[in-house]
């Protein structure tokens, strides 16, 4: 068996120490004589594992009791949609939307049809590959959202924006790689497969006291409810939550948020390394570079190709850019090793001297 190094934006790579306690206990779990996902989601067995995942979560993000944390299926697009439909008490309720690539635009998009949303900043005409100077704040929003980073476009916001008003963040591919304070925070949302594990599942952090679901909010969205039930209102997806709990083991063992950090920025700083000589040249400009997702053009789009045919052909898989962009893009998530940060380094330099 063969692993290449997944540079695949989502879902995307997961630990390979997860991938193997899964395969070890795919058939039967710890002597339960089933598999985890042939048992009911309201027994004890399974039970365990959600508050398993539930306390590491709050232990590694620094959650406390005044925030609930969901599990939702629907992944991060359901999120953009149950957000105002939980935030903002009814339509006419403002919510500012800060706009910096594809995924804050479609949240904004979404906003637009549950509450009066509104584009406080957006960075189109920059082709998103900056952070907003002015934001026109409303100063009456019920939330401001924004991306933290854009896995798209690569940008990502290196302090939260200030905004006067509780935040609301799509964490969705930079959860866990850093440590952040919550308390600027109304919700943050991510959808598992890009540091969390795979897809399938999302998870809401949200403040329990601006919570004000609508009644025509769908059971299943309405965080409320969903935090006095445990995230059990209908079947939640029961594998998806249990790779999320080895996930967050694995990311403890290896020393928590704080060691993601450094690993990100060694990690995306040894591809923005290869950008210096002008053959590849990075989208976002130097002061917002995402250190998850790095997309990035070679100087001659005739060459992409062939970079991408010689990148798979060195186990190097994923590299191909979001067709909103072209080009190519490498992501690198959590799960993703140092090691294999290097080997595309490493190609790209030895690329570079072949055909440059
Ligand atoms: C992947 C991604 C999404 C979409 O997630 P889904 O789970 O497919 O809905 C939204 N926002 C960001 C920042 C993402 O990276």
């Amino acid at each position: 068996m063969a692993r290449d190094y997944n540079f695949s934006p989502g879902p995307s790579a997961v630990p390979d120490a997860v991938m193997a306690q899964a395969r070890d206990e795919f058939m039967e779990y710890r002597g339960e004589g089933a598999s985890i996902m042939e048992i009911s989601h309201r027994g004890g067995v399974f039970l365990e594992i959600l508050d398993r995942a539930e306390s590491l979560l709050r232990e590694l993000l620094g959650v406390g009791d005044d925030y609930a944390v969901l599990f939702l299926s629907g992944g991060a697009t359901g999120c953009a949609a149950s957000l105002p439909l939980n935030l903002a008490g009814d339509r006419e309720v403002v919510a500012d939307y800060i706009v910096t690539g594809l995924w804050s635009r479609r949240a904004a998009d979404e906003g637009t049809k549950y509450c009066d949303a509104r584009v406080v900043a957006d960075t189109k005409e920059q082709g998103y590959s900056v952070l907003p100077g002015d934001i026109d704040l409303s100063g009456d929003a019920a939330f401001v959202h924004y991306a933290d980073n854009e896995t798209v476009h690569g940008v990502e916001f290196d302090a939260p924006p200030s905004a006067g008003a509780p935040l609301a963040a799509d964490m969705s591919s930079n959860i866990l790689s850093r440590s952040f304070d919550l308390s600027a925070y109304g919700a943050i949302y991510a959808g598992a497969q890009k540091n969390l594990g795979i897809a399938g599942i999302s998870l809401v952090v949200a403040r329990k006291a601006l919570l004000r679901p609508r009644p025509e909010t769908p059971m299943i969205w309405n965080y409320a409810k969903q935090a006095a039930d445990r995230s059990l209102v209908n079947t939640i997806p029961t594998f998806p939550v249990y790779i999320m709990s080895l996930v967050l083991e694995w990311v403890r063992e290896q020393g928590g948020v704080e060691e993601m950090a450094r690993r990100a920025e060694r990690k995306s700083g040894m591809i923005y390394g290869c950008m210096e000589s002008g053959f590849y040249r990075a989208h976002a400009a130097p002061e917002c570079r995402s250190r998850m997702n790095v997309p990035f053009f070679l100087a001659d789009d005739r060459l992409t190709a062939s970079f991408l045919e010689g990148a798979r052909e060195r186990g190097l898989r994923g590299l191909a850019g979001h067709k909103a962009l072209g080009g190519c893009r490498a992501s690198l998530y959590n799960a993703m090793p140092e090691a294999g940060a290097q080997a595309l380094a490493d190609y790209m330099r030895d690329f570079e001297k072949r055909r440059g």
